[in-house]
């Protein structure tokens, strides 16, 4: 997929065929961030990019405003200025600017970023769904309210959900849905719009996550249209923003948000909220928003028992009308404790296994295909449990593991630990962070890296990797 041609002789090619080959090469980054940090992330902040020049180990990219600036700076240069280096040679430095002609003053017509404004476009036509939600972000049509599995870890959220769906008076306000990765928030929130649009077409419901809701907030700043912004937001009758942990310690999104909420509860408009954690556990989040995001209701979603996993792998091959064995089943259920979306990809890969070779999956089998997932499923290791090991290792404190000491002798260690974290539990790598003294989640990422390289060029850290993997799952 990539040029890894020779770059000393792209470099004497004429200018214009340099330039094709940058902006080439650019978009290969830029589609592998797109995998790597999902759809919505993509269209916010890396789409908006656009290569200027390489030279001297520099790359150097354009954005339209400060604010994209400021945050592609923060979360994803790094990760640029590697996978540059890994496909296109050394690169010591990337620069971003904010492009030339899209000063944040500029009014919309003379406004010349392109990408802006083509993002804009695209989100326009995307919309479609209903007339006037084209704010809304598009649902998935199988998370519905008939397609949800309850059980005692997920019931009162979904009875919280549906009074909501089909309550036209408010009851709480806001309805604030806690819980981990793939418990199902995103579920129940889209099941809510699903049922309200069909009940009552009238009532407008608009559906976006989080970084969506931010994204349009900074679009507005950008065409200094705040007052349409927060008129387009306050003719909605029911509010869902997906994942609001991510507006944290963004003061001026936060802020945005909590006047739009404001307004929306003093009109008697509904609003629904999805978090990793509960508003009391929020870090970098302002007191009145706090407060006010308690003022409902918290309805938490557990970690799921085995009896509603093995509920919802029936249902799910109920609905793909697929069939297999019901000790497969059983011991999907058993061994698969992290998250509903792992037992989905488990379940899928049987189907997809048993289609290939056209007969049923055998526990074994299953024990065969799954390895990976059920080795990383195999204990519940915790976060804690590696970094105590590790720690003992190397002979350093627990309490290292969280400071911001970076000396490397407690350095190394602590990214051997979030290494081991990453390749032996399926938390996310800002759970990970947090568990290191909250750290960024591009700090893990750069740690992870450094022990990969580490592994591939010194025996010595190879053994200890492999000593402490033995340690730990054994
Ligand atoms: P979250 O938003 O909490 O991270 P999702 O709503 O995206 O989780 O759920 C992850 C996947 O698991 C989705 O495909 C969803 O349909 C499925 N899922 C989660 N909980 C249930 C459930 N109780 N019944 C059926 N499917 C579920
Ligand atoms: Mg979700």
């Amino acid at each position: 997929m990539f040029d890894n041609g020779n770059a000393s002789a792209i470099d004497t090619h004429a200018e214009s065929d340099s330039r094709s080959t940058l902006a080439t090469r650019f978009a290969q980054v830029k589609s592998l961030l797109q995998k790597e940090f999902g759809e919505t992330a993509f269209r916010s902040w890396i789409m908006p990019i656009e290569p200027v020049a390489c030279a001297g180990g520099l790359l150097s990219l354009s954005v339209p405003t400060r604010f994209i600036r400021d945050w592609v700076k923060t979360h994803y240069a790094d990760r640029i200025r590697g996978l540059w280096a890994q496909h296109y040679g050394p690169l010591s430095r990337v620069d971003i600017a904010i492009a030339a002609g899209s000063k944040q003053t500029a009014a919309p017509t003379e406004a010349k970023s392109e990408p802006f404004e083509k993002l804009a476009t695209a989100n326009e036509n995307k919309g479609k769904t209903a007339e006037g939600d084209q704010l809304s972000s598009p649902l998935d049509a199988r998370y519905t309210f008939d397609n949800f599995v309850t059980g005692a870890p997920n019931e009162f959220a979904y009875a919280a959900a549906r009074k909501i769906a089909e309550n036209e008076r408010v009851t709480f306000n806001p309805l604030f849905l806690q819980g981990g990765v793939g418990l199902g928030k995103t579920h129940l929130m889209h099941s809510i719009a699903h049922a309200v649009r069909s009940a009552t077409p009238a009532r407008k419901v608009v559906y976006m996550s989080a970084e969506k809701f931010m994204y349009e907030f900074v679009h507005a700043l950008r065409f200094h249209d705040t007052m349409a912004f927060k008129a387009k937001f306050r003719a909605v009758d029911v509010l869902m923003i997906d994942d609001i942990q991510f507006i944290c310690g963004k003061p001026s999104t936060q802020e945005e948000f909590f006047h739009t909420f404001n307004a929306l509860i003093d009109q008697g408009k509904q609003i629904i909220v999805s978090a990793d954690q509960s508003p009391a556990d929020f870090d970098g989040i302002e007191e009145r928003l706090r407060s006010r995001l308690s003022m409902g209701l918290v309805a938490a979603m557990h970690p799921t028992t085995y009896e509603l996993r093995l509920g919802i792998l029936q249902s799910k091959c109920a609905q793909m009308k697929r069939d297999l064995p019901q000790d497969v089943l059983e011991f999907l259920a058993q061994k698969i404790t992290s998250n509903v979306r792992e037992i989905e990809g488990a379940l899928n890969r049987l189907i997809a296994h048993a289609e290939l070779v056209n007969r049923p999956v055998t526990v074994e089998a299953a024990m065969d295909l799954l390895a990976d997932v059920l080795r990383a499923n195999d204990r519940r290791l915790t976060i804690e449990d590696i970094q105590k090991k590790v720690a003992e290792h190397y002979g350093i404190r627990m309490a290292d593991m969280h400071s911001p000491r970076r000396a490397r002798p407690v350095a190394r260690p602590r990214q051997m630990a979030m290494y081991l974290c990453k390749q032996l539990t399926t938390h996310s790598l800002p759970e990970i962070g947090r568990k290191f003294g909250g750290r960024d989640h591009t700090t893990i990422i750069h740690g992870v890296r450094k022990i990969e390289e580490l592994i591939a060029t010194d025996a010595a850290m190879r053994d200890d990797a492999e000593v402490l993997k033995r340690a730990i799952s054994g």
